[in-house]
């Protein structure tokens, strides 16, 4: 699982020894952080902005798996696809903590990439890390983020508040972390097989990045608030497009019309679904993990957002008796399922 460079047993240190050694190098930017790891609690204060608070619980052999997935990669990631709860909230992030519960198998020298990955996040996203807890595990890795950030409340957008005649937009390209998983899982087996095979993954970057580096849009929400659009309502894209979508009409009694052909797929993720198989719509609609940006805007804003490249009209809102439905390619109407996490991935 790590590399060949000597190992230090976590034992040696103890949990405060470890627990210094991994945040002697952290430092606080954020003037909303009064004081951070060091205390019972940290203390902030968003003078009467409203706070944002997110949180998530990432499992060994539930949500990731140490044979393909780095170690840096995994504490950037868990921090990535948190921030990017308080970006769909139309928030700043300005805060995690990060908590860790670890097996015996793992050296200090694992906690300390995972560690690395998860700084790097921090400082790339200028978000402070001002605490966490460290415990042993008995079985397997388990790291939880808690993402904190502010809005005004006027900014803030839910789930529940999209109109009849807004638009449906969405950030960047999806399905991509779908089929990049499937690649993945491909190349472990064959190495599970044949461990003198080493996995082909040349010329996939982009959809095993996807995968394994997802980058949390803030940019998108620093791009819109550029271009004076506020959503009237926003979520990330987690699960699937399909499973948001229905999250956003349910939330807020609409229906949807979804144009399949509007649906930004990369060409990477086209012909890799394609290869394998598999539909790339589908990958789109049902494989979760892109952590792009979905979101409604009114229909007088179109003029603001059109020509942004990393911004795609897929559809519209309708009234809720219309349904929520996908126009297919070939002009066919469908309604939309989220077909949900179990159904798709094992
Ligand atoms: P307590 O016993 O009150 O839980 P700890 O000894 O666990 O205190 O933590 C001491 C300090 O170190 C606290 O500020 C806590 O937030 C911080 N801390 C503990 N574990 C981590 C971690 N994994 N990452 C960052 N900070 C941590
Ligand atoms: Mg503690």
């Amino acid at each position: 699982m790590f590399d060949n460079r000597e190992k230090t047993d976590l034992n040696k240190l103890g949990e405060f020894g470890l627990i210094q050694h991994l945040t002697q190098s952290v430092e606080i930017s954020q003037p909303t952080t009064v004081k951070g790891i060091g205390d019972d609690a940290a203390v902030l204060d968003f003078s009467g902005k409203k706070t944002l608070i997110s949180t998530d619980l990432l499992l060994e052999g539930i949500h990731f798996d140490l044979r393909y997935v780095p170690l840096k990669h995994l504490g950037y990631k868990a921090v990535q696809v948190n921030l990017s709860d308080i970006y769909a909230m139309n928030g700043i992030a300005s805060q995690i903590t990060f908590s860790i519960g670890l097996s015996s198998k793992f050296p200090l020298e694992a906690v300390e990439e995972i560690y690395e990955g998860a700084l790097i996040a921090c400082k790339k996203f200028n978000v402070d890390l001002i605490g966490g807890d460290t415990s042993a595990s008995a079985q397997g890795l388990v790291l939880s983020v808690t993402s904190i950030g502010y809005a005004d409340e006027q900014n803030i957008t839910y789930r529940s508040t999209a109109r009849e005649g807004d638009l449906l937009c969405v950030s960047g390209d999806l399905g991509g972390a779908y089929v990049g998983l499937q690649l993945l899982e491909r190349e472990k087996q064959i190495f599970l097989e044949n461990p003198n095979i080493q996995p082909d993954l040349e010329g996939k970057d982009y959809i095993v990045e996807r995968q394994l580096k997802p980058e949390a849009r803030k940019d998108i929400i620093e791009l819109l608030e550029a271009l004076h659009v506020k959503p009237t309502a926003m979520i990330d894209v987690s699960d699937g497009l399909a499973s948001e979508i229905l999250h956003i009409c349910k939330d807020s009694n609409v229906g949807c019309k979804l144009y399949e052909e509007k649906i930004p797929i990369d060409p990477m993720t086209y012909e890799t679904a394609r290869d394998f198989g598999l539909d790339p719509t589908v990958c789109a609609l049902s494989g979760g993990e892109d952590y792009e940006l979905l979101f409604t805007i009114p229909q007088s804003d179109y003029d603001k957002i059109k020509g942004q490249l990393d911004i795609t009209v897929i559809g519209h809102i309708t009234e809720p008796e219309a349904g929520r439905l996908m126009i297919s390619k070939s002009g066919n109407v469908h309604e939309i399922t989220a077909q949900g996490w179990n159904a798709f991935k094992k």
